[in-house]
């Protein structure tokens, strides 16, 4: 038995698999440099030692979306490059530019606070410019394009900024043949030769994430930027399995079974008795709840393997526990549940879960609580404590 053994929930991390997807990302994409999305603390899975763990199987590049998450990489030691994108009016500029990160601009308001805090800092920003090619989301309009590149290649003739990037995010790259990946890819093509031709040389041009990485060559330009592949799972279901894909899902979430008991039939399970027992039975409490990331939505519906069998919540989930049917058997308080995993052990998957809720399996384990400790199995030193020892 091991130490966590005793943990009431868990969530296994497992960085040799982590390991192995990034070389299989960077096969499918050779000729481009990776980069490991590490947003939101990994994806819930935790940002430093999954970025470790990325480096080592030859990540060269580091992203996240908020400039904080960034610089908690360098502050947890990371070198190399690391890129954030997700910016607002005042952020900490100046921070990112003595870290080394390279920033991101997608409209005028970004480069004039760029340029700002790097005659503060006294040191020239990485700038790499984004563009909406057909996202609708983020970025600068093809219309603004010229404006962007042409205030940004006069800042960097002034010595203010370095054009490191040009770039960009599809919108429906989980939807192979989908008329716009097409219209997006010509797009961009425009926007950066028009750059090009304006004196930009950029080290890297980009537009891939992982349904990208996985199934358009001809996005993957100088980089990739994967994220959920990353972590083992697919995209989208369409694009395959995990397995199918060549991946292993990273996370497990386990519980220890808090109680098992009797209950006669017509018995009301969980608030709002939504479930009432069939027939007598057994009842197993399991003590995770929505307050740690279980979707509330898989009330009835979501997957658990207690005691070699697949069960299904019973009733409600509540804030910090449900409850499932067990149909006679009695497995020893203390026994494993396990809600989701890599499957090969019969357990399901993120994306049963995510079916079951609703959702995509994205958000199942990005949503995974801080209340939840994250275990890390099969890493080397380096990757959990930086080369510190605990
Ligand atoms: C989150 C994100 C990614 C990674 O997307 P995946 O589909 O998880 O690979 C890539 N680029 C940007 C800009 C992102 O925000």
């Amino acid at each position: 038995m091991n130490e966590t053994a005793s943990l009431r929930a868990r969530a296994e991390i497992d960085l040799a698999a982590l390991r192995a997807n990034v070389r299989v990302l960077r096969e499918r994409a050779a000729g481009a440099q990776l980069m490991a999305v590490v947003k939101s603390d990994g994806y819930g899975h935790g940002a430093v030692p999954c970025a470790r763990a990325a480096r080592a199987a030859g990540a060269t590049w580091l992203g996240t979306a908020t400039p904080h998450e960034a610089l908690a990489l360098r502050a947890a030691g990371l070198d190399g490059r690391i890129m954030c994108w997700l910016w607002t009016p005042g952020g900490p500029w100046r921070e990112a530019i003595e870290a080394d990160i390279d920033v991101s601009a997608g409209g005028m308001w970004a480069l004039r606070e760029i340029v700002v805090a790097a005659e503060a800092a006294g040191r020239p920003a990485r700038v790499q410019l984004k563009a909406d090619t057909g996202l609708g989301r983020g970025g600068c309009q093809p219309a603004d394009w010229p404006e962007l590149v042409g205030a940004a290649r006069d800042a960097e003739r002034a010595g203010h900024l370095r054009i490191t990037g040009l770039w960009s995010h599809f919108a429906c790259a989980d939807e192979p043949g989908h008329p716009s990946i097409a219209a997006q890819l010509a797009v961009y093509r425009d926007l950066v030769a028009y750059a090009e031709k304006e004196g930009v040389d950029p080290e890297v041009r980009h537009l891939a994430n992982s349904p990208a990485t996985l199934t358009i060559p001809e996005a993957h330009f100088d980089l990739v930027r994967t994220g959920i592949a990353m972590y083992g799972i697919s995209p989208a279901p369409e694009l395959g399995t995990s397995a199918e894909l060549g991946l292993r899902p990273v996370m497990t979430l386990a519980a220890a079974v808090a109680l098992v008991k009797d209950a006669p039939a017509g018995h009301g399970v969980s608030y709002g008795h939504h479930y009432t027992t069939p027939a007598d039975t057994t009842l197993g409490l399991i003590p995770v709840g929505y307050a740690d990331g279980v979707p509330r939505h898989a009330s009835g519906s979501g997957p658990v393997l207690v005691g070699g069998k697949v069960r299904t919540v019973a009733g409600r989930i509540a804030m910090d526990q449900f409850v499932v049917d067990l149909g006679g058997d009695r497995p020893e308080a203390g026994a494993e549940a396990v809600l989701f995993g890599p499957g090969d052990r019969g357990e399901p998957t993120a994306q049963d879960w995510a079916e079951a809720a609703g959702t995509i399996a994205y958000e199942i384990v990005t949503r995974i609580g801080a209340r939840v400790p994250r275990v890390y199995v099969n890493e080397t030193a380096d990757e959990v404590t930086g080369g510190v020892p605990r």
